[in-house]
């Protein structure tokens, strides 16, 4: 195996490129983390739905994507159909296939699970919040990566909360509630920070609104990493896809996992005995 960013029991995970594989300890702890996070949504009356893997460049316009977050985009192609045959011919021999033999992309990898959630919500209206926890392969450039802390790709679990302004606030406090007492119950320090999205323009007029108004909270292991964000979207996703709630556009919100960083901060807490950790997880799962 190549690049190795293996814990103190030996190769428990790989990554190269911001891609990660992880052995069967890592893949059952992770499996596990999951099934916690999976069961809030549940509890908080959230039913489970799957949304395509790729997301339409033209859906994602709508949602002010490629203003706001144009960096993390992993756009999806095809081989121009009239480049197939010379590109047959002569195989490219670098590492990289040619822009020029590469059709326009209409489709993007997602960088957030919620986003399939909303876009499929387009157009309806409920008199009650609806609850919906979805998981997602996700993909996100960034300007570097580092381990499982930060990939490419990875996996964002989100439980989605859409309904008035109070419903999403009570979805969002709820859960704060819950990260807190499952960190707690792990014995890792999870320190709650306001945040900011990650925005294109870091001195934009969006980042100074989400500075000056918070609508996002992280949750920091030690070392600095985010192993999970509340968002309070508003009404903007609401406004935009017509989702309407009670007659108006629809508030949302969404707690979101990113379960390789869980993996990551269980790996240095129980000093790389992922089994152990795992055992943790069960435990202070059926306490949470
Ligand atoms: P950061 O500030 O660390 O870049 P973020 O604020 O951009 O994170 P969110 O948009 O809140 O992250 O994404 C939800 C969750 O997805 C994060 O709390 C984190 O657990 C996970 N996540 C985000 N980006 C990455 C990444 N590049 N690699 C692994 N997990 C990630
Ligand atoms: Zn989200």
């Amino acid at each position: 195996m190549p690049v190795s960013d293996s814990t103190a029991t030996g190769n428990a995970w790989w990554v190269r490129d911001g891609l990660a594989t992880l052995d069967e300890p890592g893949v059952l702890l992770k499996d596990a983390l999951d099934a916690v996070f999976t069961r809030w949504g549940a509890e908080a009356g959230a039913r489970q739905q799957s949304y395509p893997a790729l997301l339409r460049a033209e859906d994602l316009r709508t949602l002010d994507y490629f203003r706001n977050f144009p960096h993390l985009g992993s756009p999806v192609t095809r081989i121009r159909p009239e480049r197939l045959a010379a590109l047959a011919a002569h195989p490219p021999g670098a590492t990289a296939l040619p822009a020029v033999d590469l059709a326009d992309a209409t489709h993007l990898l997602p960088s957030a699970a919620c986003y399939g959630c909303i876009l499929h919500l387009t157009g309806t209206s409920a008199d009650t919040p609806v609850l919906i926890t979805t998981v997602a392969q996700c993909f996100r450039n960034e300007d570097h990566y580092d381990g499982l802390r930060r990939l490419w790709g990875f996996t964002m679990r989100e439980i989605v909360c859409v309904g008035s302004a109070e419903a999403v606030r009570a979805h969002l406090g709820r859960h704060q509630e819950r990260i807190a007492a499952f960190g707690a119950a792990l014995g890792l320090t999870l320190d709650r920070q306001p945040a900011t999205d990650p925005f294109f323009e870091k001195d934009g007029s969006r980042t100074v609104m989400q500075l000056l108004a918070p609508v996002k909270e992280e949750y920091l292991y030690t070392d600095g990493t985010a192993v999970a964000s509340t968002n309070n979207h508003r009404n903007f996703f609401g406004e935009r896809r017509a989702i309407r709630h009670a007659g108006r556009p629809a508030f949302t919100g969404c707690v979101a996992f990113g379960l390789e960083r869980w993996v990551h901060a269980l790996g240095d807490r129980f000093e790389g005995d992922l089994a152990a950790a795992l055992r943790a997880v069960r435990r202070a799962g059926e306490g949470s």
